[in-house]
């Protein structure tokens, strides 16, 4: 029903803010644009309203060219919501809500009956109706301007961070408002914002921009899954990808890397060389039975080279580890918050059984979260190499 093909913004004075766009959405659905500041959202939405026009490729809305259109018919029927909420000071409330009834010149009767449905709507007393803008609380006037929107009947309505000066409350009830009244009436919404939290929230279909260009279009599960590149993981956040679901998984279930171990009575030198031979900065020191004891790395190797002395002696014995039976997502934190990059996995008696490394974190996590067993053993063949 929106169609944006090949569209590119350029501004007066060379800025490239918006760059071969070329997305399509449905009627009645929900889609976010998200990005950082200046990526260029706000100029796709307006663009879909006339507010701005494309330097080249075109938007049709229902197959029809916009550009064939009356800027001022298009923009009747598609409803704006901003974060300064934007309601006229001077008018009460029910003709701030059918302000664009009374544009379109609705009758009173029915222009009555729409505020007291829309009020209704939103929990809010019918006696509000004539009071004014001002004697409202911010949240409940952002509920109004919500309202309106929903009110004047267009299919299409555009929302720019419309919540984003609102406290985190009042926003978690108008993001339940809006999700559900768009349900209920089959609106289609685009919603700009830069909190994946809402957007995974409320969209069906996220938009994630940057520097003017798509850098991924799909569903929110699609997103979590696969994410197009580092962008747009980072966007998400290590966090959201741990609490994506919670998950019952322990450490032990996973494929663990091999580790490089050495044991005490070795020499410095013999350690040196398997560090070489390995390629590793770091060994994990074990007995006869592969108890984890310590580790040694290369710094205490290089301040204690001549020195004679046994990988025993120098050996760091405070090594941080997990056991096998720990639960993979806490494990995981653990290792996000202290920003080691591998953890030696140990069994009840300590004998090391592997380690869980940094690099393969992320994949582990999509495996475990999704089941996608190709990841993880790729994740896997690359963290050996790693470590
Ligand atoms: P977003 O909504 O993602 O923050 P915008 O669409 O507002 O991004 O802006 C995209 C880029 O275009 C930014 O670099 C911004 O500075 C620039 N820009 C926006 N509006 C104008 C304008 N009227 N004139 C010149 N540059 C603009
Ligand atoms: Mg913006």
């Amino acid at each position: 029903m929106i169609e944006f093909q090949h569209v590119t913004k350029v501004y007066k004075g060379g800025k490239i803010a918006v760059e071969d766009v070329n997305v399509s959405f449905e009627k009645g659905e929900f889609i976010c644009f998200i990005g950082t500041s200046g990526s260029g959202k706000t100029t796709c939405m307006r663009m879909i309203n006339r507010m701005n026009e494309p330097t080249e490729g075109k938007i049709l809305i229902d197959g029809q060219d916009i550009q064939s259109l009356n800027p001022v018919e298009l923009r009747r029927k598609i409803g704006y919501v901003i974060q300064s909420i934007g309601l006229m000071p001077h008018m009460t409330i029910r003709d701030n809500i059918t302000l664009v009834q009374k544009l379109l010149k609705v009758s009173d009767e029915e222009r009555n009956k729409t505020a007291e449905k829309m009020i209704d709507l939103v929990e809010l007393p019918r006696e509000m109706l004539d009071r004014y803008p001002s004697e409202l609380s911010g949240g409940q006037q952002q509920r109004i301007g919500v309202v309106r929107a929903l009110a004047a009947d267009q299919d299409i309505i555009l929302m720019d961070e419309p919540f984003g000066a609102l406290d985190p409350i009042t926003r978690d009830a108008l993001q339940d408002l809006v999700k559900d009244l768009q349900e209920r009436l089959g609106k289609t919404i685009v919603f700009v914002t830069h909190d994946m939290d809402e957007a995974l929230k409320l969209a069906n279909r996220i938009v994630i921009m940057s520097g003017g260009k798509v850098i991924q279009f799909g569903t929110p599960d699609e997103i979590l899954r696969n994410p197009a590149n580092e962008f747009v993981e980072e966007l998400i956040g290590e966090d959201r990808l741990l609490q994506a679901k919670p998950d019952a998984t322990i450490v032990g279930e996973v494929a663990l890397a091999n580790p490089i171990t050495i044991t005490r009575e070795h020499s410095l030198q013999e350690a040196i060389r398997l560090m070489r031979q390995k390629r590793v900065d770091t060994l994990l020191v074990v007995d006869e039975s592969n108890h984890l004891e310590g580790y040694i790395d290369v710094e205490v190797i290089d301040r204690e080279r001549g020195s004679g002395k046994s990988v025993g002696e120098v050996m760091n014995p405070q090594v941080f580890f997990v056991k096998q039976s720990a639960l993979l997502r806490d494990t995981l934190r653990r290792i996000l918050t202290r920003g080691i990059k591998y953890v030696p996995v140990v069994d009840e008696e300590k004998r090391l059984v592997g380690i869980l490394t940094r690099a393969s974190l992320v994949d582990i996590v999509y495996d475990v979260i999704w089941g996608e067993e190709e990841t993880v053993s790729g994740a896997v063949e690359s963290a050996k190499e790693e470590v």
